[in-house]
């Protein structure tokens, strides 16, 4: 039996991380909270402690499914934040921490998704956009991590807003932009509707990857590919449910994003020994391993490669694989990994 490798080993190997949401990494409260602790106890605006736990509005008995993971998102992100906090400093700032705390895990290139309508609305896309490519070039010139940006287009807001950020995404590639990610409610939104947006993407270069398998089977994995064109598949899990499926992806070189306690939490599997991690390894597919929403669920990408590690009792090749597998399908180019 392999001995599964170590939380010390996870960590100093140098990684790559896919899958990692901005906006509800959470720092956009911590900037208010600093600010109103440097404005004394007489500021009234509003500030995080108008946000309720996160947990508790994701209580499992409550809400299920989608339905959960946008409850939990919602008040997580800047629910209630000031419209002032949304400020090119600020999202400058929120963005270097997220790339500072990624190079302390000895991360060397991750792609951060975007796609908080707030931010876009309040700001526009070039000075958000503008505001993340500065913190990446601080990020690269002081700590030697390298990134690049997915704008997230979220299904449930429709084809037109889809179409939008897709043009702004192209517009903005100088920025760091290397590809787009379809996000949202999986079950009632089809495929169809984002053919045009994510078409445009694609000739345009910028690279494609879908959340799908998550919250539906895997049909939706099957369209994300076929008619989407989606090099990449966030999550998936549920593409094990289908073997026709999983060759394809083999033959395809399609990478599958998965992060395991972001399904854990969500419901999607019982227990970390659930996840379909080894059938997908013997299927040949590439898979790699994220953290997705870290601060909102308590973990990075070092606990999420070691909770692998040592539920499927993978040994310092096999995690070394998933890694190498994730720099493969990077949509930019990144730096060897010794
Ligand atoms: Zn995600």
């Amino acid at each position: 039996m392999t001995l599964a490798a170590s939380l010390q080993f996870i960590r100093e190997l140098p990684k790559v991380e896919l899958h990692l949401h901005l906006e509800t990494s959470l720092r956009l409260r911590r900037l208010a909270e600093r600010g109103r602790r440097a404005s004394g106890p007489h500021d009234d605006s509003p500030g995080p402690s108008d946000v309720t736990e996160p947990q508790r509005i994701a209580d499992p008995a409550r809400f299920t499914g989608y339905d959960r993971l946008r409850r939990l998102r919602y008040l997580s992100r800047a629910g209630r934040i000031a419209d002032e906090w949304y400020t090119p400093e600020n999202i400058e700032q929120i963005t270097l921490e997220l790339l500072e705390e990624a190079a302390l895990q000895r991360v060397r290139y991750v792609e951060v998704r975007v796609g908080g309508r707030r931010g876009f609305a309040l700001l526009g896309a070039d000075r958000m956009l503008g505001a993340m490519a500065r913190a990446r070039a601080r990020a690269e010139s002081r700590l030697g991590i390298s990134s690049g940006f997915l704008v997230t287009i979220v299904r449930e807001r429709g084809p037109e807003e889809a179409e939008q950020r897709v043009r702004e995404a192209i517009a903005c590639r100088d920025c760091g932009v290397v590809g787009v990610d379809l996000a949202g409610d999986e079950q009632n939104y089809p495929p169809a509707l984002f053919a045009r947006p994510l078409g445009l993407a694609r000739e345009a270069g910028l690279g494609i990857t879908v959340h799908a398998g998550e919250f539906a089977g895997p049909a939706s994995v099957w369209t994300a590919v076929y008619h989407l064109g989606a090099q990449r598949i966030g999550h998936g899990i549920r593409a094990a449910d289908d073997s026709e499926l999983l060759t394809r992806l083999r033959e395809r070189g399609v990478t599958l994003e998965l992060c395991p306690t972001s399904n854990l939490h969500l419901g999607l599997c019982a227990s970390m020994g659930a996840l379909p991690l080894r059938r997908l390894l013997d299927a040949g597919v590439s898979v790699t391993v994220n953290s997705d929403d870290p601060m909102l669920l308590g973990t990075d990408l070092s606990r999420e490669l070691h909770a692998v590690a040592t539920t499927f009792s993978l040994g310092a090749a096999e995690v070394t694989r998933l890694v190498t597998n994730a720099a493969r399908a990077a949509f930019a180019p990144v730096p060897a990994l010794p």
